[in-house]
């Protein structure tokens, strides 16, 4: 797909009556647009697809698609710190309010519907404890009560999990992840119901949050190896995660593809692979954490994800920094936790690499 860096193209005559049928670059058509949006929604299986400048212009033209002032809106309570913010900062100024639901116990969820909820918003694998919650019921339990559906997926990849097979109404991603893979752009994507995705395109036009060509190139050519970079985190972090849990200065190790998550038989049942993020907590406390970041050879200590390498943080320090310590103490982030994104590297090499940093 060459690039098409032009910010504006040749009018084509009385054809195009909608202001947003002219193609030009904010409109979200370019042909770089057009490409990425129809392979988009083949990966997941979807009506269509819309890519747009990062993973929070996504998430924010979906909720803004969505709602008006006076909705309330049903979420996951372990939710992406940015997205919570536009819940409880953006949106909550323009008089939406929301609802945390524990994902675990659907039957509490039906004492926090009021009449003015109109969406259920969760997330497919939750971070950094790599939650998978009931999506059967959300789905079930939206369908009963009228809600739209909205689950950010980054985590679980088009390869792993198709939410929309499941019912799902719109799936948002950020692509500056595993989409991309390659920890060298920002952009995002919103993926469904064809009729939700032109609400949601209406918003990023008017808003501005675009992808430049340039950008969807990369993020095309990165989404043609999607399928092996997955497969391979896939393996490499079930082969980390068993090998952390029998490892005698490990406490604790959160990944759905082991046998001792509480959410592996879900994970089994609904997701193609586990996917390549782990965390898990060292013996010896927050010292012990940070002694484990700072002697790794391979393994980076950086934040964001799905990318080449693999990324350690600590999430206390890093994703969940704006939270209280009693806030993270009531989702169970301790402050040792050791958030792992395992890369391409090969797995002997990072066994190695985790080994002699523990030791
Ligand atoms: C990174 C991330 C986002 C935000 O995406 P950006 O591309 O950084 O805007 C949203 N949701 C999840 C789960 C993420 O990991």
């Amino acid at each position: 797909m060459p690039i098409f860096q032009s910010s504006t193209f040749e009018f084509s005559g009385a054809d195009d009556t909608d202001y947003h049928d002219v193609r030009y670059i904010r409109l979200n058509n370019t042909p770089n647009h057009v490409a990425l949006a129809t392979k988009l929604a083949a990966l997941e299986n979807a009506e269509d697809a819309l890519v747009t400048g990062s993973g929070m212009a996504a998430i924010s033209a979906a909720l803004l698609a969505l709602l008006r002032s006076g909705d309330h809106v049903l979420a996951h309570d372990c939710l992406y710190g940015g997205t919570l913010s536009i819940l409880n900062d953006d949106l909550a100024a323009l008089g939406v309010t929301a609802s945390y639901v524990d994902g675990a116990s659907p039957a509490t969820w039906e004492a926090q519907l009021t009449p003015q909820t109109k969406i259920f918003y969760v997330e497919a694998i939750t971070n950094p404890l790599m939650q998978v919650i009931d999506l059967e019921a959300v789905v079930a339990f939206a369908k009963k009560h009228d809600l739209v559906t909205v689950i950010d997926s980054t985590m679980a990849t088009p390869v792993n999990f198709r939410p929309t097979e499941l019912g799902f109404d719109l799936v948002v991603h950020s692509a500056t992840k595993y989409l991309n893979g390659h920890s060298d752009i920002v952009a995002g994507a919103v993926v469904g119901r064809r009729d939700l995705v032109a609400r949601a395109k209406k918003k990023l036009d008017h808003f501005g949050g675009t992808l430049d060509p340039h950008a969807c190139f990369l993020l095309h050519r990165g989404m043609k190896t999607l399928g092996v970079r997955m497969r391979h985190q896939n393996e490499s972090a079930l082969r980390l995660a068993r090998f952390l849990e029998g490892h005698a200065k490990v406490l604790a190790v959160h990944y759905p593809g082991l046998e001792s998550h509480a959410g592996h038989a879900r994970a089994r049942q609904l997701f193609s692979g586990f996917g390549g993020m782990l965390s898990f907590r060292p013996k010896g406390g927050v010292a012990a954490s940070e002694a484990f970041l700072r002697s790794t050879r391979l393994a980076i200590s950086a934040p964001s994800l799905g990318g080449p390498e693999t990324l350690i943080t600590r999430p206390a320090t890093t994703s969940h920094a704006g939270m209280t310590p009693a806030a993270r103490a009531k989702l169970a982030i301790s402050d040792d936790l050791v958030r792992v994104s395992i890369g391409l590297e090969d797995a002997v090499d990072l066994e190695e690499d985790f080994s002699r940093a523990l030791g």
